[in-house]
């Protein structure tokens, strides 16, 4: 596996404006927000994409899922909604090779996406 710049923000080695971390997961802005709020959820134990998920354990994947809406949760978007994204490979647009769920929120999304 190649490192990419979230290795580096997990390592904290390069800057990220971090909302959330604990032993699972670290949260944290994107620098180029699609919405008003926009936080990318990434777990420490490394998978490249949800391609990996499948052979990972239904415990860990659990306690990503609960960090994600825990997240969303502690940025006080239950209330209104929000979106929680994975792209994986070229036609999903991953950009970044090493899982990340983006939560979208703070506005009204639009569907289907482009
Ligand atoms: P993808 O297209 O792979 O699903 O999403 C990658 C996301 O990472 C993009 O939304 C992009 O703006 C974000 N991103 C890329 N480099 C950085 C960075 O160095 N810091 C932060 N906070 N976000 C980044």
């Amino acid at each position: 596996m190649s490192e990419t710049i979230f290795d580096k923000i997990i390592a904290k080695e390069i800057p990220a404006d971090i909302v959330f971390e604990d032993d699972h997961v670290l949260a944290f802005r994107d620098i180029n927000p699609q919405a008003p709020v926009h936080v990318l959820v990434i777990p420490k134990k490394k998978m490249v994409s949800m391609a990996d998920a499948k052979d990972r354990s239904a415990l860990e994947l659990g306690e990503y899922m609960q960090r994600i809406s825990k997240v969303a949760a502690e940025l006080n978007l239950d209330a209104e909604g929000y979106r929680v994204v994975f792209n994986h490979g070229q036609n999903g647009g991953q950009t970044v090779d090493y899982i990340h769920a983006h939560i979208l929120g703070g506005r009204n999304l639009t569907w289907p996406p482009g």
